[in-house]
């Protein structure tokens, strides 16, 4: 495995946590940029770093022959995908295994069986995991999906097969939201992800988003890494991510059951990888298979952070038919708890993204804290990607340490010249129900704590872009 060639097909943080753990094991980190991406930090942590031309992400992350030749020009032997872009393509996985270079995932079928959410759902139903009530397959007309509305009662979700990132789905609580919705999700999810295909789910109301951390290796073995609760969400994708879940608590019978099912769905499909099985919990503590993400997650950290196994290093480890660092289930012990928040560039009330140039950058944390982040001053965040800069993780002895910690450590971290939504998150930390561990999907939209971003939070920011230019011009702290 030393020595190898990784391409990193992604950017921003990921980018560079997959080249520390890469550099970490003795593999050579080759990272890429685009022309509409100007002084990339990722690259400072590659060992080598490649242009892949081209302004747009169809050109570009998203280009499967122009990355091939980079492959083949650069003598590459394997590619880590990160999330998002290529990470769950088929056809991605499948043109690299036809070439003999090493994908840093599962194999290709596993991919294809979990990438669309329809054929993931058949495949859970079938062994024995209970699904979300809905269509068997992706629904052809308007009609079909009132007819499936009836049958199994409104609300129902209408959802993109090829969706992620909370994007491609609408609730519909009548006819009539169907009827003016379906063509609008359909083309959603055209432009968004290439394909129209639409699902009808029931929408569980207050439910949580509970997912398992999946490792396994190529000789058949697949193990649990327990639990992440992810309910804490706006536009259906996760901002605030805990290890482990509140809901579940100490109901160790309850986590035992949920764990040893998402292993029941990554043997159905010889899963040999790091991956995510995702559930919905509904208020009686029922769980319902969602969906299997296929890659690395971004809220990884806090597993590693309560395991402290190292999921990125032991996802390349894998890949290359290494041993895991750990030899059986039992050597998996959850040691104290880890919150992670995602620092994103967007208005902390509209919680919509908000480009711009970072001027100013600085960190003062406490102990337990670690900082997954892309930043830099004179960073400019631009429309063309996810606005997500970082991830500031938690670890803490229990769940109220943890709180402690992180709500300390966002008073130091300064990032100036953009906006953030470091006020909501500290809205978020300071309040009742997420300090006591009482909080559903619904969170956001029922607590409602962007109302209660202070604009004092505003003027204090200015009085500290001030401090941080002050700072920069010293040099800046990196
Ligand atoms: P996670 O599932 O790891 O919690 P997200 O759902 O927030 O993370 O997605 C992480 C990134 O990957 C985001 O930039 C998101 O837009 C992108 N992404 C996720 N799934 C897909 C998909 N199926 N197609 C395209 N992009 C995706
Ligand atoms: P993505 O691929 O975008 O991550 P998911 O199917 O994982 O899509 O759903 C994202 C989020 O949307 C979930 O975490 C949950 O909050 C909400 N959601 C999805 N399906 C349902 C459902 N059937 N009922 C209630 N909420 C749902
Ligand atoms: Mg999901």
């Amino acid at each position: 495995m030393k020595g190898k060639r990784v391409l990193i097909i992604n950017r921003g943080e990921i980018a560079i946590r997959i080249a520390k753990a890469l550099n970490e094991l003795g593999l050579v980190s080759v990272g890429v940029w685009t022309d509409n991406e100007t002084e990339p930090p990722h690259l400072e942590y590659c060992q080598e770093w490649v242009h892949l031309s081209g302004n747009n992400n169809k050109e570009t992350y998203l280009n499967i022959p122009k990355i091939m030749k980079l492959i083949e020009h650069y003598k590459i032997d394997a590619v880590h995908p990160g999330y998002g872009f290529l990470s769950e393509n088929r056809e991605f996985s499948e043109t690299l295994a036809a070439k003999g270079v090493t994908f840093i995932g599962p194999n290709p079928i596993a991919v294809h069986k979990m990438g669309a959410k329809d054929i993931s759902k058949q495949i859970a139903k079938e062994a024995g995991v209970p699904v979300v009530p809905g269509s068997t397959g992706e629904i052809e007309s308007v009609e079909e999906a009132i007819k499936l509305g009836n049958e199994i009662g409104y609300p129902i979700l209408l959802k993109a097969v090829a969706g992620g990132g909370g994007k491609g789905m609408r609730p519909c609580y009548n006819e009539k939201d169907i009827k003016e919705n379906f063509s609008a999700v359909q083309r959603e999810a055209l432009s968004s992800f290439g394909y129209a295909g639409l699902l009808v789910e029931k929408y569980i109301l207050n439910p949580h988003h509970i997912e398992v951390q999946i490792l396994a290796d190529k000789k058949g073995n697949v193990y649990h890494l327990f639990e992440r609760e992810c309910s804490i969400q706006r536009r259906h994708q996760k901002i605030v991510e805990e290890a482990p879940s509140p809901f579940i608590g100490t109901d160790e019978a309850l986590r035992k059951a949920i764990c040893e099912t998402a292993v029941r769905c990554a043997k159905a499909v010889n899963y040999d990888s790091a991956g995510t099985v995702e559930f919905i919990m509904a208020e009686d503590k029922k769980f319902y298979f969602l969906e299997m993400n296929t890659r690395i997650q971004v809220e990884h950290p806090i597993t590693e952070e309560i395991t402290g196994i190292d999921l990125v290093a032991n996802m390349i480890k894998v890949a290359f038919d290494q041993p895991l660092d750990f030899k059986s289930q039992e050597d998996i012990k959850i040691q104290g708890h880890s919150i992670e928040l995602r620092i994103c560039a967007e208005d902390p009330i509209t919680m919509l993204p908000a480009p711009g140039k970072i001027v100013g950058f600085e960190t003062t944390f406490p102990q337990g804290i670690r900082f997954d982040h892309c930043i830099y001053p004179k960073f400019t965040v631009t429309p063309d990607f996810d606005p997500m800069l970082g991830k500031l993780i938690a670890k803490g002895f229990s769940r109220d340490v943890a709180i402690r910690k992180l709500r300390n450590a966002i008073d130091g971290l300064i990032i100036d010249g953009i906006k953030t939504n470091i006020p909501l998150h500290k809205v978020i930390l300071d309040e009742e129900n997420f300090k006591n561990g009482h909080y559903s999907t619904s969170y956001i939209s029922l607590i409602k704590p962007q109302e209660k971003v202070l604009v004092k939070e505003e003027i204090k920011s200015f009085m500290l872009k001030v401090a941080a230019i002050e700072m920069n011009q010293l040099g800046g702290v990196k």
